[in-house]
């Protein structure tokens, strides 16, 4: 797959997503440590899935998505990736 820079608007939800969480989420802590080990951060992020209830990235747990905003618990099902939700322009 061809990587392609994102837009302005892309790059501000992929912050955001990234970012708007109540406290330094156990999400920023892997990029983090991903980043440090020299992995693609970008790459890694767009795995994420994206919650439903905030927008923001979730962990995988217990078959299903975690919010890291909220806290909330949804359906894996529920969830779509990262890259996926920035390439189909449902950020907002
Ligand atoms: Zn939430």
């Amino acid at each position: 797959m061809a990587h392609r820079e994102m837009t302005v608007d892309e790059e501000q939800f992929y912050t955001h997503a990234l970012t708007n969480h109540k406290s330094d989420s156990a999400v920023v802590a892997f990029l983090k440590n991903q980043a440090k080990s020299g992995q693609d951060l970008q790459r890694q992020a767009g795995h994420l899935p994206v919650t439903v209830c905030c927008e923001v990235v979730g962990l995988y747990h217990n078959n299903g998505v975690m919010c890291c905003n909220c806290g909330r618990w949804s359906p894996r099902a529920a969830s779509y990736k990262l890259k996926d939700h920035i390439k189909s322009g449902l950020y907002r």
